[in-house]
């Protein structure tokens, strides 16, 4: 049979990312549209549609060579209709994003959220390869996360499962976070919370530290500083990274104690620090978990990027496909 292709979207606040992806996960295409947010974000859908079969044109492929759309959005997915309950960037509220896109495209829809996607993006073709059971953990602007268990993206009973973000690190005295509660893990190992953490240490600390050199000149300071100085051994820095690398293991640790998984695979912005931050994050790891959950457990940082969402989006689709028509699905 002629190859078909999945469609895997990621949409974001600034751009919709798009790719055509083989049955076997190779990217045949990927492009970028802007997102646009008039209208309460309500043109998304059909801008994904028009610049789907722009991109089919270009490469004189018909229609019928896509099988299904996956699409992952920021925001909590009610999974019974494939809507957006909110999401706050876009504008949408109880936006119904599968109805909307089936329509416009005419194809299979799938929808999750977008770290979750990036989840399976991982353990499909980057650094979960192969992987059943994985936890997969996005450190960036806020934290993010998926659990996968069998194989399958653990949702929970109102959608909201692998929230690792809001795991609750600090039970004391813990910085406010954007979901209400106070000491997420968010508000510490997300970037923003790297900066807060390293404007408290240049705040409270006597000791010289190249850390409010820069602060003083710049009068800002980014997770990137902090990780390049902590790399360049400035105390305070790596006082700031030790203590992020602490809750991010423990965190890890409790979760894979109820898990078991087979790999951790770090993603977003903050993991590009390497080893600089998975090194001390697997040594406060193995002194939290279960022995027999740090045998043989490998945790790793991810390899797919910003490449990761679309990949599972197209993951998603392939799957849902195959269970709909009940053909085998071959294996990851
Ligand atoms: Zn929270």
């Amino acid at each position: 049979m002629e190859e078909r292709w999945l469609v895997g979207v990621d949409i974001g606040g600034t751009t919709i990312k798009l790719a055509f992806v083989t049955e076997d996960g190779e990217v045949v295409t990927k492009w970028e549209i802007p997102t646009d947010k008039c209208e309460n974000g309500h043109r998304i859908p059909t801008d994904i549609a028009i610049s789907i079969d722009q991109k089919l044109l270009e490469l004189n492929s018909p229609k019928e060579k896509l099988l299904a759309l996956g699409v992952g959005a920021p925001g909590p997915v009610n999974f019974t209709d494939g809507s957006i309950e909110v999401a706050v960037n876009l504008g949408w509220e109880h936006f119904p994003l599968k109805a909307l896109l089936e329509k416009e495209t005419a194809l299979p829809v799938v929808v999750d959220n977008d770290a979750n996607l990036a989840a399976l993006g991982e353990m499909w073709k980057g650094a979960g390869a192969g992987a059943n059971d994985m936890i997969f953990v996005t450190l960036g602007t806020g934290v993010g996360g998926g659990i996968i268990s069998n194989g399958k993206i653990v949702h929970g009973l109102n959608g909201a499962g692998g929230e690792i973000g809001h795991i609750t690190s600090k039970i004391k005295d813990g910085a406010s976070c954007n979901c209400g509660k106070k000491g997420c893990l968010e508000t510490i190992a997300s970037a923003t919370g790297i900066v807060r953490l390293a404007l408290e240490e240049v705040s409270t600390t006597a000791e010289p530290t190249r850390l409010r050199d820069v602060f003083e000149q710049t009068q800002s300071l980014t997770a990137k500083d902090i990780l390049d100085l902590a790399k360049e051994e400035d105390g305070a820095a790596k006082k700031v990274i030790d203590e992020v690398a602490l809750y991010l293991g423990l965190a890890l640790a409790n979760l894979a104690n109820g898990l078991n998984p087979e790999k951790i695979v770090i993603g977003g912005g903050v993991s590009k620090a390497g080893d600089a931050i998975l090194a001390p994050i697997k040594e406060y790891f193995v002194s939290f978990a279960f022995p027999k959950v740090s045998e043989g457990i490998e945790i790793t940082i991810a390899t797919l990027g910003n490449d990761a969402g679309v990949i599972g989006a197209a993951w998603l689709a392939k799957t849902s496909v195959t269970a709909n028509t009940g053909v085998t699905t071959n294996t990851v």
